[in-house]
């Protein structure tokens, strides 16, 4: 007997959409069947009206982050127990954040990332670890953690000097490390010319928030990216590239991946929904974030990009920050941490500018949000499908709903949100984490225990772009540095 049926829900997934009554046994999916056909089970939800999506999969958040500002962390207002909730809220089930390495090695900054989750976090997670040295100490440690469930690292091309930057060595040798077997991610802004202009901003007294998105225009982020895709083109290693803005970028992209170059890259529902004129509000510090907001013309290319295949995954980059963190830097934008809270509110962003809008189909939207991110980072079929044997990982979203976002859109404690004001469609009714109602309406339900699990990672041999442009995969054979050197002897 079924533990849980939900009917007559119209199903969404990335290859298509259909009506049918969905079973659940346990924590998985156990059946689909034609509608009205599954009437046996403990509980019945009637979806009548409703789609039914396979739960999100937001790889990139950053939960509980914090920052070194003026000689003291600033901290973001949720962590792993509140972001996680906040993420539920808004249909996510699973979600990717960060083992950012600060005093421990690459292996025990994993493990202490996972002590601030474990039996606290709401939803399934797995985690990118970011080196941030530049020794070969930590490129010794990659086995280890590709061992420990995390393929996929994440390397800041920037902040150096926060002591987050790792430099060209490391990503040249990560790629290598990482090759036919796990990827690597990156914050791709060219570091020096940033703090150049930073630093002549700040002499000049152009401390404004356009003065922050003048100080890393579009170029800033294209050219770490041209840098890394050449890098990824000579090791044949994976290149993920988080967070693309710049309209340049997509071309630099393009042009890789029609000569091989094994790249998959994102964006974030907010360079999707805003530009760069909210710096010239009053509030505009708040929107600060890196890369920075882009002009209209870049959001435009950013929809082509996505409707093209070259943009193969939407994440929220969640950081939150509430509003007293961000007013620190309301005269100085290098006081403001960087960041914007969005964990909640990715999908009716997404189906609003891109469904509502005809700019995106739901299956497409569906690939966006859940299934690609999945199959990138090693989770599929177990999330981002709606398969039997799949987690129980459901949304059902009200197609008709339309309301107007606010803070408390969402259980948060962030006290703001950047969409403020926004009327927005598709929202979350409810959402079911392997089988378990865990957030309805917006709220997340807390009478449950905390049973969120770390999801360990392989990736195989093959890392695959899915979208309509997806052509290259990671090549298996030879791996690693041995490889990469008889490659280059080779060629020479
Ligand atoms: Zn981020």
């Amino acid at each position: 007997v079924l533990d849980l049926v939900i009917r007559g829900g119209h199903i969404i997934t990335a290859e298509g959409e259909f009506d049918a009554d969905l079973g659940v046994v346990g924590e998985r999916i156990a059946a689909l069947a034609a509608p009205g056909t599954l009437s046996e089970a403990r509980r019945t939800i009637d979806a009548a009206g409703l789609l039914l999506l396979p739960g999100l999969v937001d790889p990139h958040v950053h939960m509980g982050h914090r920052i070194f500002l003026e000689g003291a962390w600033v901290p973001a207002a949720d962590d792993f127990a509140t972001g996680s909730a906040t993420a539920a809220a808004g249909g996510t089930t699973t979600v990717i954040d960060f083992a950012i390495q600060r005093d421990l090695g690459p292996v025990e900054t994993v493990a202490a990332r996972r002590g601030e989750a474990d039996g606290r976090v709401v939803l399934d997670y797995a985690l990118h670890p970011a080196l941030t040295r530049a020794t070969p100490e930590n490129l010794a440690a990659i086995p280890a953690l590709l061992e420990a469930g995390c393929p996929s690292l994440k390397l800041y091309m920037i902040y150096r000097k926060q002591g987050r930057m790792a430099d060209d060595a490391v990503l040249f040798n990560a790629l290598a490390v990482t090759r036919g077997r796990g990827l690597v991610g990156v914050h791709a802004e060219n570091s020096a010319i940033a703090e150049y202009n930073t630093e002549l901003a700040i002499q000049e007294g152009r401390t404004t928030p356009i003065d922050f998105a003048r100080s890393k225009p579009n170029y800033v982020e294209a050219e770490a990216i041209n840098r890394a895709l050449f890098l990824a083109e000579e090791t044949g290693g994976t290149l993920y590239i988080f967070h693309l803005s710049a309209r340049e970028s997509l071309t630099l992209v393009a042009m890789a991946r029609a000569r091989g170059v094994k790249v998959i890259a994102e964006t974030c529902a907010h360079y999707l929904t805003l530009s760069d004129e909210v710096y010239e509000r009053e509030d505009g510090h708040r929107f600060i974030c890196s890369p920075p907001l882009r002009s209209r013309a870049d959001v435009e290319a950013l929809w082509e990009g996505v409707d093209s295949g070259l943009l193969s995954v939407v994440s929220s980059d969640h950081c939150g920050f509430d509003s007293a963190a961000k007013d620190r830097g309301r005269a100085d934008f290098t006081k403001v941490p960087n960041g914007l809270p969005s964990v909640g509110a990715r999908l009716p962003l997404i189906y609003t500018h891109g469904v509502l809008a005809g700019r995106i189909t739901l299956p497409r939207m569906v690939d966006l949000l859940s299934t690609a991110p999945a199959k990138i980072f090693g989770l599929y079929p177990q999330k981002g499908a709606l398969l039997p044997g799949s987690d129980a990982d459901l949304v059902l979203v009200d197609p008709g709903a339309r309301r107007t976002v606010s803070a408390s859109s969402w259980d948060s404690p962030v006290d703001w949100t950047p969409f403020q004001g926004m009327e927005l469609g598709g929202w979350p009714v409810a959402t079911i984490a392997r089988g378990v109602v865990r957030a309805e309406e917006g709220r997340c339900r807390r009478d449950g225990e905390a049973s969120g699990r770390f999801l360990p990672r392989s990736l195989g041999g093959v890392v695959r772009a899915p979208g309509p442009q997806a052509r290259h995969t990671a090549g298996g054979g030879e791996r690693g540095l041995g490889a990469v050197r008889a490659k280059k002897e080779e060629s020479s």
